[in-house]
């Protein structure tokens, strides 16, 4: 059985499924991009290998709407996703389930926000190049689509910060951000945040900004959370607030 990706998160493994469709080129190809798209619907992993049955199309990657992933094609083969033989030959493409239906198509932050890591593995892991405005790519970039959909176009900045961002952290990880978090006695909010390097006895502390401030929120029992992570769980927290009806 063809194993999927040695990914940090599940991977489900659709790919003999995917293989008995026929839709799928078993040529290796130097990857060079990952191209996004929508699936146009609202499906299941199993939902969109339904769609492949019958519709001479494929794709390397699947997030669900609970972002989770699923992987129907070798990362490094030739998929049916782009419309464009170009495309399909440079691309890992990966699919995304949609929260709506047109026009809007809106995908659920937890599947975009998971698409795009998975992008920034893939170029880690597979590409070998940090991800550029060239290389993570929506599918219209290759032929005549609207696909990934409007959506996705506006969230398109914060999907590239993600994919590099998780490039970064695999390829240097021992460099990190921290924010410590702690309420001021005047009632504000107030944030210090320290920077974590590595040196060759392990983790140095160096501090930037205001040390007495530092200082003040470590004697009461600050929160410190890598501040990429910090900044995920703010998105999630205004997705949560606010849900699309
Ligand atoms: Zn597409």
């Amino acid at each position: 059985m063809t194993t999927t990706i040695a990914y940090d998160l599940p991977v489900k493994n659709l790919i003999a499924g995917l293989n008995a469709t026929g839709h799928v080129s078993h040529v290796e190809h130097r990857k060079t991009h990952v191209t996004i798209h929508h699936n146009g619907g609202r499906l299941s992993h199993e939902g969109v290998l339904e769609v492949w049955k019958v519709r001479p199309a494929s794709a390397h990657f699947d997030i669900d709407a609970l972002g989770d992933c699923a992987q129907y094609v070798r990362a490094v083969e030739y998929a049916w996703s782009c419309g464009s033989t170009e495309g399909n030959q440079k691309s890992i493409s990966i699919e995304m389930a949609n929260q709506t239906l047109a026009p809007d198509w809106l995908v659920p932050q937890i599947t975009w926000t998971r698409a795009a890591r998975l992008a920034g593995w893939l170029f880690a892991r597979v590409i070998g190049a940090r991800p550029t405005r060239d290389t993570l790519v929506v599918h219209k970039r290759w032929s005549s689509t609207a696909c990934a959909g409007p959506h996705i176009d506006r969230q398109y900045e914060l999907m590239l910060t993600i994919a590099q961002d998780t490039y970064d952290s695999i390829v240097s990880p021992q460099e990190d951000t921290m924010i410590m978090l702690a309420q001021s006695s005047d009632g504000a909010n107030r944030k210090a945040v320290y920077w974590i390097a590595p040196s060759e006895n392990g983790l140095v502390k160096e501090y930037i900004g205001d040390m007495n401030l530092v200082n003040f929120f470590q004697g009461h029992g600050a929160k410190i959370v890598p501040i990429k992570q910090y900044l995920l769980d703010a998105i999630r927290d205004v997705n949560t607030a606010s849900p699309v009806a």
